[in-house]
């Protein structure tokens, strides 16, 4: 799900449906739900059974898969010290490190940088045909996580991106992105939730002051 003050940004993004940019950078205020819409955006994008308006069918496979985190044409790049914090990441390649169960790791303070190493990961991903034969889609969060030998090794593939790749790209910071990358991106800025609104879904959640 969506949050509501994103219904506005969702429709239109709908009309770019038939010549999808092959990469979007989502962009607004630290928490307003960017994360949450590029997801849903990216289960929209690899539903087999989409709804008229992109929603996601929550019922197939695909959307089964992605919920699970399984999905086999899905990534989602985040630092480390992320994937540790919020449980994101995928699943079948978290089940993959833990029973490596190398201990010295346990130590190591988690990196906040998206790191080369897993940008390379990333194009032997991108590098393979799709499992499903429809789209391939990577959310990278926060797009200015990128070291920039990560950014670097990301460039070619945004400047010419294999058939069927859609990379959103979600960033608070956008001031922190190399110019190369976001000239390479088409930009997206995220609609704000109004006071009222934020007020009213806060109400809803059972909380019952914004924090300030
Ligand atoms: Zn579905």
């Amino acid at each position: 799900m969506i949050y509501p003050w994103q219904a506005d940004d969702w429709n239109r993004l709908q009309q770019l449906r038939g010549h999808w940019p092959h990469a979007l950078l989502l962009h607004g205020q630290a928490g307003i739900g960017k994360l949450r819409f590029a997801q849903h955006l990216a289960q929209g994008l690899l539903c087999e059974a989409q709804q008229a308006n992109g929603e996601p069918c929550g019922a197939c496979v695909a959307c089964n898969w992605f919920t699970q985190g399984n999905h086999p044409d899905y990534r989602i790049i985040v630092p480390e010290a992320l994937a540790a914090e919020a449980g994101l990441g995928n699943a079948a390649e978290e089940k993959a490190e833990k029973a490596d169960g190398d201990e010295g790791k346990k130590t190591r303070t988690p990196s906040k940088e998206i790191k080369i190493e897993q940008i390379r990961g990333l194009l032997d991903f991108v590098g393979v045909g799709s499992h499903r034969g429809g789209a391939r889609v990577v959310v990278l969060y926060p797009a200015e996580g990128l070291n920039i030998a990560a950014a670097n090794a990301l460039l070619k593939t945004l400047e010419e991106p294999p058939a069927g790749v859609v990379f959103l790209m979600v960033s608070a910071r956008v001031d922190r992105l190399l110019p190369t990358i976001i000239s390479r991106c088409r930009q997206w800025p995220m609609t704000m939730p109004a006071p009222d609104v934020a007020t009213k879904w806060l109400a809803a959640q059972g909380v019952a002051e914004a924090p300030a």
